[in-house]
C-alpha cells in the first residue's frame, strides 16, 4: 500500500471505515492518523500519515509468535489466525510500529489489508472511502497496479527502515 501524505487531510474516514468494516472494538484501531511538522518556522510543512500494519517482509511479529498464529500468506500479507493465538503479546512487543492490539476476545488483532475484500476483487475499506484518494493498493510485482504506478512517479519512504523489517507500506512525501 502507498499513502500520499501530500494529499491526506487527516479526516480519519479511513479509520472509521476500518472500524466499521472489521468490527474493531471501541477504544482500539487497526489504522490511525499521525501528523508530523517538518522544517523550522516559518518554513514548516505538515506531513499527515494514515498508518497501519506495514505487512513487513521480514516481520518480527511472525518470527516471535510461539504458536504460528502470526503468519505471512502468499502475496505477502501478514495475518493472525485467531483460533491459534494465545494472546501472549509477544508480537505486540516485537512490532516497532505499535500496529497490533489485544482484542477483548483474547487474541491479537491488526490490519489484514482487508484480505477478505481483496480476494473478492474489492479494495481495502480504507482505500475505498478515502475522499482525497491518497491511498493506493496493489501487487508490487505487477508494474501496472495502482501502488506500483504511483510509486514509480513519486518520492517515497518507509517508516523505521533501520529496524530491518522491510515494510510494505510506502509513504509519498
Ligand atoms: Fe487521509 Fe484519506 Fe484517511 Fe482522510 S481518509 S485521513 S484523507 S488517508
Ligand atoms: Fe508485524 Fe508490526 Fe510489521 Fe505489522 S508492522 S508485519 S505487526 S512487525
Ligand atoms: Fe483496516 Fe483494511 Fe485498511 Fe487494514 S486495509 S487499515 S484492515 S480498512
Amino acid at each position: 500500500m502507498a499513502v500520499n501524505t501530500r494529499k491526506c487531510v487527516g479526516c480519519s474516514d479511513c479509520v472509521v471505515a476500518c472500524q466499521t468494516e472489521n468490527s474493531v472494538p471501541i477504544g482500539f484501531c487497526r489504522d490511525w492518523i499521525v501528523e508530523v511538522n517538518n522544517g523550522t518556522y516559518p518554513q514548516i510543512t505538515t506531513e499527515i500519515r494514515s498508518e497501519r500494519c506495514n505487512h513487513c517482509d521480514n516481520a518480527p511479529c511472525v518470527r516471535c509468535c510461539p504458536t504460528g498464529a502470526s503468519h505471512i500468506i502468499a502475496g505477502g500479507i501478514v495475518l493472525v489466525k485467531k483460533t491459534e493465538c494465545i494472546g501472549c503479546g509477544a508480537c505486540i512487543a516485537s512490532c516497532p510500529y505499535d500496529a497490533r492490539y489485544p482484542h477483548p476476545s483474547g487474541y491479537v488483532d491488526k490490519c489484514t489489508f482487508c484480505e477478505h475484500r481483496i480476494k473478492n476483487g474489492m479494495l481495502p475499506a480504507c482505500v475505498e472511502v478515502c475522499p482525497t484518494k491518497c491511498l493506493y493498493f496493489g501487487d508490487l510485482d505487477d508494474p501496472n497496479s495502482d501502488a506500483s504506478v504511483v510509486l514509480k512517479k513519486n518520492r517515497y519512504k518507509t517508516l523505521i527502515p533501520e529496524a530491518g523489517t522491510v515494510p510494505q507500506l510506502y509513504f509519498i512525501y
